[in-house]
C-alpha cells in the first residue's frame, strides 16, 4: 500500500520527482503539458489533499493563468484522463495521483474529520467484487474505492486515553 497522503516524506522532491514523471510522460506519449496543466497539478501536489475545482480557479485567477471555470475544468479533464490526478467522488474533489501514468485502479482512504485523502492501490478485480463479478460473468472495467474514516493524526486525538 502507498499511502503517501497520510505520511512524513521528502516533499520538495515528491513534488519535482512527480512534475518530471508527468513530463516524460507527457512527452513520450506526444502529450501537450501546458502551462496550465502544469500549474493545476503543481497545486494539486503541493498538499497532498483533494480540492475542488473552484478552489484551484482560485489560485489560477491570482496568478493571472486563467480566470474562467472552464480553464481549470480543461485542465483537470487532462489530467484525470491521463491518470496523472484522480477524482475523489465522495468529495467531489481533485487529488494528485501518486504513481501518475501507470494503469492502475485508485482507492481512496478519506478522512472524515480534516478531509485528508491518501491513495492506495485496489484490485477490484481480484478482491470480493471481483468474485462476486466472475461469478455472475461480470466484466469489471471501473470500480470506484472510496473508504471513510480517520486517519492517524485524527485518531490520535480521538481515541481515548488508556
Ligand atoms: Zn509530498
Ligand atoms: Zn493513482
Ligand atoms: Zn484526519
Amino acid at each position: 500500500m502507498d499511502t503517501i497522503g497520510f505520511e512524513q516524506h521528502d516533499h520538495k522532491n515528491c513534488v519535482k520527482g512527480a512534475l518530471s514523471a508527468v513530463e516524460a510522460h507527457c512527452a513520450a506519449h506526444k502529450l501537450q503539458f501546458t502551462a496550465v496543466r502544469r500549474r493545476v497539478l503543481e497545486i494539486l501536489l503541493s498538499e497532498h489533499r483533494a480540492m475542488g475545482a473552484y478552489e484551484i480557479l482560485d489560485v489560477l485567477r491570482d496568478e493571472g493563468l486563467g480566470s474562467q471555470p472552464p480553464v481549470a475544468y480543461r485542465a483537470l479533464d487532462f489530467l484525470v484522463s491521463h491518470r496523472f490526478a484522480h477524482k475523489v467522488e465522495r468529495l467531489n474533489a481533485f487529488i494528485a495521483c501518486t504513481h501518475p501514468g501507470e494503469t492502475h485502479t485508485p482507492a481512496f482512504l478519506i478522512c472524515r474529520s480534516c478531509d485528508a485523502v491518501a491513495e492506495a492501490h485496489a484490485e477490484p478485480s481480484k478482491g470480493m467484487l471481483g468474485r462476486v463479478a466472475s461469478e455472475t460473468g461480470f466484466f469489471i472495467e471501473q470500480a470506484v474505492v472510496e473508504a471513510i474514516g480517520l486517519c492517524p493524526q485524527c485518531r490520535k486525538g480521538a481515541l481515548p486515553c488508556p
